[in-house]
């Protein structure tokens, strides 16, 4: 009666549902669908099989008295073989229904089956039900990683990506935004890390850069009039990786002309109060607060403070002045700053508590000198200070406790140093602090504390090159009332420069930029680019700003990243199809890889050992003598 074969090719007619459509609406009609042998069960001579695509997962019968032979092939069905099957829905007895899976109150029994292709047995196990599986090790995940790709959970990240794409679109279309493409091939532009270069072929030893951001571009686009500019554009960075970056990532790149910060802040929440509200049905609250770059610092230790807990950092140094102890006396006479954190519910902690945490947290991970403290037993008993009552008087060790407002039960940590590194040490540990006493949610279900972080300085002062940095980028505006200042006073000068934080994380970042030539020309020399070397890099923007350039600004958001914050992800390469490990490689492709000499040669590179010089890397391409 019915044909069972296994000959790869599909005799089926196309499926008529896929594997998570079937509900009890379906019964008793007569359905092909096609996936993924994602489970077995052998139950009393009854076959089940858990068929699974990307919709879901639908459960299939085969009985021997339905089709002999198509129950003696399911026999040799084994995980992520991929089947075709015709059957009839049936709704399941009330005791096998599933509540959890959408299709679990309906299964098929199977008439027909054929087995399309056959699997190897796999490196690590898919299913989906990965509560039932253990997590493989990454490594051997990115290696086959359209294995790891079949896992439910990747599948709803990309899934979640693509709706993100969707709505950023229709919003950024809905407010007059025109999606224009840039160049992939392109000038440097500097956004602070290592260009990805592609040599010319046409032109020998000349290369173009890939973007490390569409930055010169997208201010082109203002003078050639687009008005408004929105791109999501993929931008390359060869830095030293961390967990949380990417060389390769996604922006949603927009430029807007007559920009102020304030259109700038009410365009970029009203988008992620969409995205948030049509991804996850979460309205958000707006306006998102704002807080001033010296606050943030101030406060938290960090431009990006997480405000999901309190935890503020608080200034002692009045307290402490004039104490005689050496330390707090050394760093006040240099200027620099003692800062306090109250934690509560440690006034309690050990000695080797205390010592570890000053060891291994405060001096090796932090890099601080070292970790002062006062705990306030729960009990009321006396206070306890780290350092010797005739070293640092109890006096002022309770000045500094009262200006902090701590009692009972509390532990008070203390670093003293210059400014603003002892704040971003006192940050660092105010988020160990936090993760030690479980303060930070772990879920993708929110609060989500957004805030934009305003008038970042301009300049970044490196003692160790001895010159100035541009905090963003030298594209960005001094604010109107440092004009002067830029060029008394280039380090004190604070920029139009903001970025979108979201739960600790920079979620993005832009600003005002700079129209005008005389404005770009000092950025340009408190930077140490001359005349000469700014018309050779950025004379077509120069250029650009004779011919009545308008005001602009705008943003970057990291599109990575809020998907990874949105599906709770702990990693960016968990958002991303085709990620790069730590060490910047893509291990499914083997990328980066060498080449054929033949293409090396129509590159006009050699390569050269530099091995005597003991340098990484090891070969250095150079321009062959034509
Ligand atoms: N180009 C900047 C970046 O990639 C963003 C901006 O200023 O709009 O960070």
């Amino acid at each position: 009666m019915q044909r069972t074969q296994i000959t790869g090719t599909d005799t089926h007619k196309p499926r008529t549902h896929t594997c998570g459509a079937l509900r009890t609406e379906h019964v008793g009609q007569e359905v092909v669908l096609k996936g993924w042998v994602d489970t077995r069960r052998d139950l009393g001579g009854v076959i089940f099989i858990d068929l699974r695509d990307r919709y879901g997962l639908t459960q299939v019968v085969f009985e021997p008295h339905v089709n002999a032979a198509a129950h003696a092939l399911a026999n040799s069905l084994r995980g992520e073989f991929v089947i075709s099957i015709k059957g009839t829905v049936r709704r399941r007895d009330d005791d096998q229904v599933n509540p959890k899976l959408p299709t679990g109150e309906v299964e098929v029994y199977a008439s027909e089956l054929v087995i399309l292709n056959t699997a190897d047995v796999l490196p690590f196990a898919v299913s989906a039900h990965e509560e039932k599986t253990t997590l493989a090790n990454e490594d051997l995940r990115l290696k086959y990683r359209y294995l790891d790709l079949r896992r439910t959970s990747l599948q709803e990240n990309l899934l979640m990506r693509h709706k993100l794409y969707q709505v950023t679109r229709l919003y950024f279309d809905a407010h007059d935004f025109v999606e224009i493409e840039t160049p992939g091939l392109m000038k440097s532009t500097p956004e602070g890390a290592r260009d990805y270069l592609v040599p010319s072929r046409v032109h020998p030893g000349q290369f173009y850069a890939l973007p490390q951001s569409p930055q010169t571009y997208k201010q082109i686009l203002m003078v050639a009039g687009m008005d408004r500019y929105v791109q999501i554009v993929k931008c390359f960075r060869d830095e030293d990786l961390r967990a949380d970056r990417q060389p390769e990532f996604t922006q949603i790149d927009v430029e807007m002309s007559f920009a102020t910060e304030d259109g700038v802040y009410d365009l970029i929440e009203g988008l992620m109060k969409s995205l948030w509200k049509d991804i996850k049905g979460v309205d958000l609250e707006t306006p998102f607060p704002r807080m001033r770059y010296d606050e943030a610092i101030r406060r938290y230790g960090s431009d990006k403070p997480d405000l999901r807990f309190d935890l503020e950092i608080q200034d002692v140094s009045e307290a402490l002045e004039g104490s005689g102890f050496r330390v707090f006396d050394g760093v006040l006479a240099n200027g620099g700053k003692i800062v306090a954190l109250v934690v509560p519910g440690m006034g309690d902690q050990g000695r080797g508590y205390m010592d570890r945490l000053d060891k291994d947290i405060v001096r090796k991970k932090i890099g601080a000198g070292g970790l002062i403290y006062f705990k306030l037993p729960t009990d009321g008993s006396e206070m306890y200070s780290s350092v010797k009552e005739h070293v640092l008087p109890t006096d002022f060790v309770n000045k500094a406790i009262e200006t902090v407002g701590a009692a009972a039960g509390d532990l008070v940590l203390v670093l003293a140093g210059a400014v603003p590194e002892v704040y971003k040490q006192m940050g660092a540990l105010r988020l160990h602090m936090a993760k030690e006493l479980d303060l930070i949610p772990d879920s993708a279900e929110g609060p989500w504390k957004f805030l934009w972080v305003t008038e970042f300085p301009l300049l970044e002062w490196d003692a160790e090159t001895q010159r100035y940095y541009a905090m963003h980028h030298p594209f960005t505006s001094p604010r109107p009332e440092d004009m002067e200042t830029m060029f008394d006073d280039p380090g004190a000068t604070r920029a139009r420069a903001y970025d979108l934080v979201l739960n600790g994380s920079e979620v993005g970042g832009g600003s005002i930029r700079i129209h005008n030539r005389e404005v770009q020309s000092q950025m340009f020399r408190l930077l140490g680019i001359d005349a000469e070397e700014a018309e050779e890099r950025f004379g077509f923007l120069l250029g650009a700003f004779r011919y009545g350039a308008p005001p602009h600004g705008g943003i970057a958001l990291g599109l990575d990243r809020l998907v990874m914050l949105l599906t709770g992800a702990r990693s960016l390469r968990d958002v991303i199809a085709f990620p790069k490990t730590q060490s910047a490689q893509e291990t499914m492709s083997n990328t980066p890889a060498p080449v054929d000499a033949d293409q090396l040669e129509d590159l006009h590179i050699q390569l050269v050992d530099l091995e005597e010089e003991g340098s990484e890397p090891k070969t250095k391409a150079v321009k062959q003598p034509s």
